[in-house]
């Protein structure tokens, strides 16, 4: 039996992270909650899995919240309670599925308490995958993948060490552009841009899959992770999403993981690694998939990608002002204030202006991840004008 604390319960990674504990009473149970501002849904959680504590964003909507939870449940509000919640003495795993950067410090706290950590959250890995990964092997924990390409990944390594590793090949969708011409991309709409071919993913996540930022984000995270230089990690597009990513051997072997897409799989593993539970939840059907493609992605129409990689290559806090400037830019773009082709273009020109600091503690990445907002924020009126 494993005690998870969830942070994000009320989001599209945690809603499903709920029915993988559904599914497995006696292995999973849910002793921390917390949400942002859906205290409705939360209440519901909670009533219905009774954690130890939970947390909300509004201390106004948390004390509401205790009174219809009565004694039973402890409730926390704000950064801090994130910070409680993901040090509860009793958890064994802290799942991180909070949208942005705010999972980050419970993320950090819940690693020095020797919990172990399972990341949804890549901003946590892309802006400081270098102090998670050290303070994860000082004291001795786990950081599990529940992106399913570095579930993927993880999966197919099975332990080998990177040096039997020639590349790690990240599976991307190619998202709902993929054949779009780019002459079509400045008249791209958000509801279009929100409407994602295989997955259904909370608002940032879908744009991010929209722009190809998604992966290049993921590319960072998985030079974090399996500790290899981001030269070696690569994206092939793959449209249908049933390989969820490749490991290429030294000796030309490739390993592949696969299955219908399904975010309940890789959230499953994560929580019960290093075993396989039993489900009957994710059903593959081959006969009726009959094809997989393969194309190599389209850097001209999806600069993303080399953003990211060159934000991977010079490190430091180039990745943190990548995040931030794209977190940025997507909000401009789904408010209307900035065309589709701009995302790319905010954080090109941010990332242009930022001198990176190699090897940043964490107050200089925080630093630069403010800076770099200001700076996105100042491009974006430049760009589409607006407030
Ligand atoms: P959603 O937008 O669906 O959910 C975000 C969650 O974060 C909600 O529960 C929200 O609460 C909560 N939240 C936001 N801010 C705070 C805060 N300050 N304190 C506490 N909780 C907060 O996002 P997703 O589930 O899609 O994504 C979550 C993370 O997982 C992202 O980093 C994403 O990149 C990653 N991811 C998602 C995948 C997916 O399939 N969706 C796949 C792989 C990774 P509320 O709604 O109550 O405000």
């Amino acid at each position: 039996m494993k005690n998870v604390v969830l942070l994000g319960s009320t989001g599209s990674i945690g809603t499903s992270t709920l029915k993988v504990a559904e599914d497995l009473p006696d292995r999973i149970r849910l002793i921390g909650l917390a949400a942002g501002n859906n205290a409705e849904l939360l209440l519901e959680q909670a009533r219905r899995h009774q954690p130890q504590a939970v947390c909300l964003g509004d201390p106004a909507k948390a004390a509401e919240l205790a009174r219809a939870l009565g004694p039973a449940c402890d409730v926390y509000s704000g950064a801090e309670g994130l910070i409680r919640l993901a040090t509860l003495p009793a958890a064994d795993i802290v799942l991180v599925a909070i949208v942005g950067t705010a999972g980050l410090q419970p993320a950090l706290a819940a690693i020095r308490a020797g919990k172990d950590l399972a990341v949804a959250s890549k901003e946590i890995l892309v802006m400081a995958g270098e102090i998670v990964m050290r303070e994860a092997r000082r004291h001795g924990v786990r950081v599990l993948a529940v992106d399913s390409e570095h579930s993927a990944i993880f999966q197919c390594l099975d332990g080998r060490p990177v040096s039997s590793v020639r590349k790690l090949w990240l599976t991307a969708s190619g998202g709902p552009f993929r054949t779009t011409p780019r002459e079509e991309f400045p008249r791209i709409t958000v509801e279009r841009a929100l409407q994602h071919p295989s997955w259904v993913m909370g608002r940032k996540i879908t744009i991010d899959s929209a722009t190809l930022f998604n992966k290049g984000l993921e590319m960072i995270e998985a030079r974090w992770l399996f500790d290899i230089e981001i030269g070696r990690v690569d994206v092939l597009i793959h449209p249908q999403s049933v390989i969820h990513s490749m490991v290429e051997f030294v000796d030309g072997s490739w390993l592949a993981q696969l299955s219908t897409p399904d975010m309940c799989l890789p959230i499953q593993y994560a929580l019960t690694y290093p075993e396989r539970a039993p489900s009957q939840r994710v059903q593959t059907d081959f006969a009726r998939i009959a094809s997989l493609t393969f194309e190599a992605p389209d850097l001209e129409r999806f600069p993303a990608l080399e953003l990211a990689r060159r934000a991977g290559e010079t490190g430091g806090t180039m990745p943190a002002v990548l995040n931030a400037a794209n977190e940025i830019a997507v909000e401009a773009f789904l408010s209307g204030r900035i065309n589709f082709p701009q995302i790319t273009e905010t954080v090109r020109r941010t990332m242009a202006a930022h001198t990176a600091t190699a090897h940043p503690s964490l107050e200089e990445i925080l630093r630069a991840d403010a800076w770099a907002r200001e700076a996105a924020r100042r491009i974006v009126k430049e760009l589409g004008g607006g407030p």
